[in-house]
């Protein structure tokens, strides 16, 4: 990994960013996305937050796509309950809808886990975004 250092707004002295204030003339630094960086990895898992529901999702999407399993760990409910409607009246209906439903929770799986973390929480976890 590489070390990002952060540049004190007050004397431009570098500083390694695991500080809030500056060692050299203890002026407040100012880089909040430096800031926001340390506090995400201070928290333990490095990670964006909501991102840990991508990887479990995609492959519920891909193994079990046509339950709706996957809108249920997004928080999807109403969602999941259509897909699994769909899917159980798709029996009666010659299994045609219930395959349709389980292609649409396929590609939905799939484009969970093509997406980097930040897009993933940014279109799922805060955008809401119900299908696709
Ligand atoms: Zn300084």
């Amino acid at each position: 990994m590489a070390t990002k250092t952060v540049k004190c707004p007050n004397c431009s002295a570098e500083n390694t960013g695991l500080e809030n204030y500056c060692r050299n003339c203890g002026s407040l630094l100012t880089n909040a996305y430096e800031n926001q960086q340390m506090q995400r990895s201070g928290s333990g898992s490095g990670q964006v937050p909501g991102a840990d529901k991508k990887v479990v999702a995609g492959i519920c999407g891909i193994l079990l796509g046509g339950l709706g399993i996957h809108k249920f760990i997004l928080g999807y409910t109403n969602e999941g309950v259509i897909m699994l409607v769909v899917q159980i009246v798709g029996w009666f209906l010659c299994g045609i809808p219930s395959l349709v439903i389980s292609v649409i929770g396929l590609i939905e799986g799939i484009m969970y886990l093509t997406k980097s973390d930040e897009e993933f929480v940014q279109t799922y976890v805060v955008g809401r975004k119900p299908w696709f």
